[in-house]
């Protein structure tokens, strides 16, 4: 049987919202990169949502933009 990771799976969360800046923190390194999937447990599907709501995010200054 495949374990269920995904946080936005468990919780029945059908994508990330860019607005929703304390759940995008928990997928975002302290650097301000977005964490891999391996990491976190999230699915493909989910991962690419939760990117587009990160990126989203850092466009309006919600979340740090990754440091180089
Ligand atoms: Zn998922």
């Amino acid at each position: 049987m495949k374990k269920m990771n995904c946080f936005f799976c468990q919780k029945n969360i059908q994508g990330a919202d860019y607005k929703d800046i304390k759940t995008l923190k928990r997928f975002i390194s302290g650097l301000g990169k977005i964490r891999p999937r391996k990491r976190t447990g999230t699915c493909s599907s989910h991962q690419r949502k939760l990117a587009k709501a990160i990126k989203r995010a850092r466009q309006l200054g919600l979340v740090p933009n990754v440091q180089k």
